[in-house]
């Protein structure tokens, strides 16, 4: 029965496919594709974990069966029987195997697909004991699954020149069409880890449009809906699905017509971007000769070929923890972080790289298992530039990656989350250290522009001492909208009151801009803002000259930067910014 389901729209295009269902678990699970020479020794990491696992139901027995019935009740070696029994489930087991070998998932992410079948097979049982062992199938798996993290830990997740074998092997599989991600949430990490993999479109059921889950989701150019409430309950593995990554729509099991009407839109959408890649070489210049620089965000090196191809004419914004993400604790060292910061310089291939400094806390934890629960308010609390400065061994080792990647190109330094003179003081001075500590190694390192992100109020309302101590600023409109409203970017009930065009927003973006034109310092917008089409022409007006977003967004924009007439737009953006509704004014 074909049904649909509502959820934000947060990357544009059109997605069918059979579905992947993420199962959420409590135990944290890597999720992540194996080579095929790993499929054995995956099925042998579960085998092991099984069996370790009936070994402690059998101890437990023993003790019991030494005990009397007052210290351990009959109840309980019961349910250890029931327990052991589950454990031997061939359903269980095969359904593993056939996960890990057909789909190439990692043990972990096996286990928890069959748990999820298995679990809805429950559900659909009249028997309430029987509907009541879903419970205890729960508890097996999980006892497996905390086996599995303490011995023979995950390997390393694929690289992207891995991509083809897993491709070619998913599409050999008599699968032949494409899969989308059904989830309850994914991480930042979860998402890196499927930049490079299959996956034509995401949908979660939590998640705001400016969530760092959706970021990523956008900047891999593929379709996309979060915020879609119960969708992961709703589908089922291998569902035919069509993501709707305009309407924020996700459709389950699509009769033959729905599917013919949104194979159409699929194809419209592939011409459109093919008429469009024809500006890819065309300077972005308005219709009144102002030159307008567009910019790539990017979270990897990696992503620097794909951010030229487009025509961006450098990076405005790498985000560089995603780097750090996901590491289990093994931080990047100066080293590495060094290779990666260069291949990212080398790979835009002299073109300018704004590298900014570690941004994690809030909806970014560095590891799923540390997500921060431990505060009440992550997105107040440690985040950013104060993380940093909480840890001046850790920053003291990115400043110095970052100043010795400036010896291969054109670099810029950018400090996120900045509101406290105090602060800039100390950034400003641990900047020098680092390049201190590296003439006394007499390590060569390059010059460096230093710029601040105004994405905190208070930070747009001081802007004099910004630009006292900074060569330029960036605006994160995702924050600054989410710190301006009070509004949590990533939670998908307060998502409509998550509002760009709020008169207090845009007076924050106007004033900063203004500003730093008045001073004659850059300043560029780097949040979702300038990717969206629909507010190129105001930020034009509003006098910005240098847009930074995800590669895909570039060409785009670009078409609506050469269509506009600056001259016209100064007044128009004047009313918008006066106005109690700005939308409205926008729309007219
Ligand atoms: C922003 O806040 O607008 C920004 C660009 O930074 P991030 O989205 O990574 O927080
Ligand atoms: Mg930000």
């Amino acid at each position: 029965m074909t049904f649909s389901v509502h959820g934000l729209a947060v990357a544009r295009g059109i997605a069918i496919g059979r579905a992947v269902l993420m199962a959420s678990s409590r135990v944290d699970v890597a999720h992540y594709f194996i080579e095929p020479e790993r499929i054995e020794a995956e099925i042998e990491r579960v085998r092991l974990g099984r069996n370790a696992v009936v070994d402690e139901l059998h101890r437990l027995q023993t003790t019991i069966s030494l005990m009397g019935p007052k210290e351990a009740p009959h109840e309980l070696s019961a349910l250890l029987d029931v327990h052991l029994m589950l454990l031997q489930d061939e359903e269980l087991i095969t359904g593993v195997k056939h996960w890990i070998t057909d789909r190439l998932y990692n043990a972990e992410w096996a286990l928890t697909t069959q748990l999820e079948v298995l679990s809805r097979q429950f559900d659909d049982m009249e028997d309430d004991y029987l509907r009541g062992r879903k419970a205890d199938l729960e508890q097996v798996a999980e006892r497996i699954l905390r086996y599995m993290k303490g011995v023979g830990s995950p390997t390393a997740p694929p690289t992207s020149g891995k991509r083809k074998t897993q491709q070619d092997l998913l599409l050999d599989d008599s699968m032949d069409v494409p899969l989308v991600m059904i989830a309850h949430d994914l991480s930042p990490a979860d998402m890196l880890q499927f930049k490079q993999s299959v996956f034509a479109g995401f949908v979660t059921d939590v998640g705001g449009r400016n969530s760092h889950t959706a970021i990523v989701a956008r900047s891999m150019d593929i379709p996309a809906v979060v915020g879609a409430r119960s969708a992961s309950h709703l589908v089922r593995q291998d569902d035919w699905i069509v993501i709707d990554g305009d309407a924020g729509v996700m459709i389950v099991d699509p009769s033959p017509i729905i599917l013919a009407e949104y194979g159409f839109k699929q194809r419209q959408g592939e011409l459109e971007r093919g008429r469009l890649s024809r500006l890819r070489h065309t300077p972005a210049v308005t219709m009144d000769g102002q030159k307008v620089e567009l910019l790539a965000n990017i979270e990897l090196p990696e992503d620097a070929p794909a951010a030229v191809k487009a025509g961006a004419v450098g990076v405005g914004l790498f985000r560089s923890e995603f780097l750090f993400m996901g590491r289990r604790g093994h931080l990047p060292d100066e080293e590495e972080q060094y290779h990666a910061y260069r291949r990212a310089v080398e790979g835009m291939e002299g073109l300018p790289v704004t590298i900014r400094t570690i941004d994690v806390g809030a909806d970014k934890p560095l590891d799923d298992s540390v997500r921060d629960e431990a505060h009440l308010n992550p997105a107040l609390g440690l985040r950013a530039i104060r993380w940093s400065l909480a840890d001046p061994a850790m920053f003291l080792t990115q400043l110095r990656a970052i100043l010795r990647a400036a010896a291969h190109g054109q670099v810029n330094m950018l400090i996120p989350m900045l509101a406290h003179a105090s602060e800039i003081r100390q950034t400003l001075s641990l900047v020098d250290f680092a390049r201190a500590e590296l003439d006394n190694r007499g390590v060569a390192y390059g010059p460096i522009k230093l710029g601040a992100m105004i994405e905190i109020p208070a930070a747009a309302l001081t802007l004099k001492i910004f630009l006292k101590y900074f060569d330029f600023l960036s605006i994160g409109t995702n924050d600054l909208i989410q710190y301006t409203l009070a509004i949590d970017r990533a939670d998908e009930s307060v998502a409509h009151l998550y509002d760009p065009l709020h008169p207090a927003v845009l007076r924050l973006v106007a004033e900063t801009i203004a500003e730093c034109n008045a001073q004659g310092k850059g300043v560029s917008v780097c949040g979702e803002m300038a990717g969206d089409t629909s507010l190129t022409r105001l930020l034009l007006g509003l006098g910005l000259r240098s847009f930074s977003m995800h590669p895909a967004q570039i060409l785009a924009v670009k078409q609506e930067v050469l269509r506009a007439d600056t001259a016209r737009l100064v007044p128009w953006a004047k009313q918008v910014l006066d106005a109690e509704d700005p939308a409205t004014v926008l729309a007219g």
